[in-house]
């Protein structure tokens, strides 16, 4: 179902020979070639948006010049530019924050519109291949996912999605707002099952956050806490947040602890 966005998005590296990490600049230029406008200006409430003809195949992106954080920007632009390729005159979109955290496949046509571009910016950004050789071999860990990242000059939240399609530990990545569970995603050999639940695990990372603040960094817990339809294996993994502090959200990675016992 994802894999439109991500074959678009491999075209488009293969047809002008890119191979490596992508910057800014070279979004524009594909952008321009395929009749997409760009400028940057202040938008209010949204950080991209993208108006169509529906006379030509043009269409005017704006991204918002609020934004100062580099591989946000790159992200924004490239998820209009999703929308440029994929969504065509179908209607026009304002992106707000929210909507660049859309990362659920099972979501409404809107909400899958903007998972869809969102799917196409962090494949164009972070194609398999590259995440691969970045990431093969190497423990799991926070740090990995920012090194990934880094590298590639995507946003962080788009380097845990690509990790779990392409990376080669099994995991879970848990990404909570306000105190309740947003979405899940993992890697297909991740075999704890999937929650079904919004409410977090008493005493988990998030949760803790979310309740007084503190932000504590990489424990080890009960498999069970997290799911607790496991029953009691003594099964424990690691878990590991990171807290967006634009916005209250976190982001938690859970992998099975190799070394317990
Ligand atoms: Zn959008």
């Amino acid at each position: 179902m994802s894999n439109r966005a991500a074959r678009v998005a491999n075209q488009i590296r293969k047809e002008f020979f890119i191979h490596g990490r992508i910057d800014l600049g070279e979004i524009e230029d594909l952008c321009a070639v395929r009749n997409a406008f760009v400028k940057y200006e202040q938008i209010d409430g949204a950080q991209g948006r993208i108006l169509f003809s529906g006379a030509s195949d043009k269409s005017m992106i704006t991204v918002d010049d609020c934004i100062d954080y580099l591989p946000k920007e790159k992200f924004v632009l490239a998820h209009e530019f999703g929308h440029h390729l994929l969504h065509k005159q179908l209607m026009n979109f304002v992106c707000q924050e929210y909507d660049f955290n859309k990362w659920n496949k099972n979501s409404s046509r809107t909400d899958y519109r903007e998972y869809e571009a969102n799917n196409f910016a962090a494949e164009l950004l972070m194609p398999k291949y590259l995440v691969r050789d970045i990431t093969s071999g190497k423990g799991l860990s926070v740090s990995l996912m920012e090194d990934l990242s880094d590298e590639l000059g995507s946003s962080i939240t788009s380097a845990y999605i690509q990790y779990t399609k392409y990376g080669d530990i099994p995991c879970y990545v848990v990404f909570s707002e306000n105190g309740l569970i947003e979405w899940v995603t993992k890697t297909d050999d991740f075999y704890l099952g999937f929650l079904d639940e919004e409410d977090l695990p008493i005493n988990s990372t998030p949760k803790v956050f979310f309740d007084n603040g503190k932000k504590k960094k990489k424990e080890v817990c009960d498999a069970i806490d997290w799911f607790p339809k496991l029953g009691d294996e003594g099964l424990l993994l690691n878990e590991e947040s990171i807290y967006l502090d634009s916005y209250s959200s976190v982001i938690t990675l859970l992998w099975i602890c190799e070394d317990y016992g």
